[in-house]
């Protein structure tokens, strides 16, 4: 049975690279009817928090990535947080130093930072040298009994080739030597996250290690320990980085990098995890829209490239446009409201007319929003008293000689007009082109930009609905009939 792991640190916002982990988890974990644990490594105490911890699980939730066992499902290997495995821990470094495996380490900080030193200073890699290695058991004793502070590192063997076969980048190799003896319990007495991820992936039973290239680095200290531990040791997947479009590393510079902004944004879960599926896996189609089930079914390890994936946001719009036309009207309404609340454009607390006409409003134009927070700019025109004609050629529009009589005409029909629906105002466009002798371009435009100030947008006749009677006439007045 394949069973796979998510194991966040909880250091700050969930980073988009840190979904697309859980998700190549889950999906390999669904493709192959396998398990899917949630563990969260929270040994570095001082940047853990509850608050990012919390984060982190309600993003999963939200993008739909559920796990079998793990943090608050529970499960056979818990508890699932490592500050809760801590005896865990501390009993397998008693069993690696009864076994001289690992050892205490006395030397201070000033020592070490000479020993590197001397190291760099002949042009080596800096590894501890391993001088309180072969330290005789009644000095080790005595120190203790002095109270003396120590770490305690793992006997890391001379000469051997640490390798593997990595699903992602094929075969990777590490000389021992440039490893060395290195810290597995802090001065603290809290163990380092290359040694917790060990025993915590060994006793889950993890199977496959699927995690960023970032870890690539860690991996020959973990196999020593494996070997040390008497583990079996798992297959590692390193998954490449996420590139931003320039090329560089994905950071705060390229916009938003965490799932909680792209949540805020308005963008829609089915649509993030359809594009976070394609950073690094290629089907070997070109499709580009994948049902949850599709995806399910087709990832697999062997189609993740190596080379580092770029994050393009003008596919994540698209891809997100693609679902968001999926949505009745009350969802898109609900998925826009907090934008337009938050543009001062709907009540905090709407009522029923408002609701339902908001829902109009955001129906009518829906093809100009690819995510959520475009519904600002899209309906704005209903909002803002700003719709001065946008630019020359704008403005040119309502210079054409029939432009005044047109929307003369046009001003005395919508008066008239019983009720003023999509439906009643269809028919008045044609009566002018009749009744005027002009082509429909020289009554639509000059209308659209009397009221809106753009040349483009949806039906005029839904616009004209929408902004109400009165509105449109104030904004004819304005046009300077
Ligand atoms: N806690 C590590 C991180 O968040 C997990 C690394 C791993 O998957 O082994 O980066």
């Amino acid at each position: 049975e394949v069973r796979v792991r998510f194991a966040p640190s909880p250091t700050g916002p969930f980073h988009i690279g840190g979904a697309r982990s859980a998700l190549f988890n889950y999906l390999m974990a669904k493709h192959t009817n396998g398990k899917f644990v949630v563990r969260i490594e929270d040994t570095d105490r001082k940047r853990s928090t509850s608050e990012s911890e919390e984060n982190i699980k309600e993003a999963l939730k939200w993008l739909g990535i559920t796990w079998d066992e793990g943090i608050d499902v529970g499960g056979p290997d818990g508890p699932y947080r490592q500050t809760d495995r801590l005896p865990i821990y501390q009993k397998y470094t008693e069993k690696l130093l009864a076994e001289g495996k690992a050892y205490y380490c006395f030397c201070t900080p000033e020592e070490l930072e000479a020993e590197k030193q001397e190291q760099m200073n002949r042009g080596e890699t800096p590894v501890y040298s391993g001088k309180c290695r072969n330290l005789p058991k009644e000095t080790v004793e005595q120190y203790l009994k002095e109270g003396r502070p120590y770490v305690i590192r793992v006997v890391t063997p001379k000469d051997e080739t640490l390798e593997f076969d990595d699903l992602v980048r094929g075969h990777v190799a590490f000389d021992s030597n440039k490893v060395g003896d290195f810290v597995i319990v802090k001065s603290d007495g809290i163990p380092v996250y290359n040694y917790c991820v060990v025993i915590d992936d060994a006793l889950m039973r993890i199977t496959h290690v699927i995690r960023a290239e970032e870890h690539l680095s860690n991996t020959p200290r973990q196999l020593v320990l494996y070997h040390a531990l008497g583990f079996p040791v798992p297959t590692f997947a390193h998954v490449s980085l996420i590139l931003g479009a320039d090329k560089k590393k994905m950071s705060k510079r390229h916009g938003a990098t965490s799932v909680q902004q792209y949540r805020d944004m308005g963008y829609l879960p089915d649509a993030l995890v359809n594009f976070l599926a394609l950073l690094g896996w290629t089907p070997d189609s070109d499709q580009e829209i994948f049902s949850r089930e599709e995806l399910n079914q087709q990832f697999s390890l062997d189609r993740v490239a190596k080379n580092p994936a770029v994050f393009d946001i003008e596919k994540l719009n698209w891809i997100n446009f693609h679902y968001m036309k999926q949505l009745t009207a009350d969802q898109l309404l609900a998925l826009c409201l907090p934008h337009l609340q938050q543009a001062g454009y709907a009540s905090q607390e709407p009522d029923a007319a408002e609701l339902s006409w908001l829902k109009d409003v955001v129906w009518a134009m829906r093809e100009h929003v690819q995510y959520g927070a475009q519904i600002v700019d899209a309906v704005q025109v209903f909002f803002t008293e700003d719709y001065a004609p946008e630019n020359e050629e704008t403005a040119a529009v309502l210079k054409e000689e029939t432009a005044p009589a047109v929307l003369t005409m046009f001003r005395d029909e919508l008066a008239a007009l019983d009720e003023v629906t999509a439906d009643t105002v269809q028919p008045l466009f044609k009566k002018i082109q009749k009744g005027l002798k002009v082509k429909g371009k020289f009554v639509y435009m000059p209308i659209r930009v009397a009221i809106t100030g753009v040349m483009h947008g949806p039906d005029l006749n839904v616009i004209v609905a929408l902004m109400g009677r009165d509105k449109v006439l104030s904004r004819l007045e304005q046009s300077g009939l």
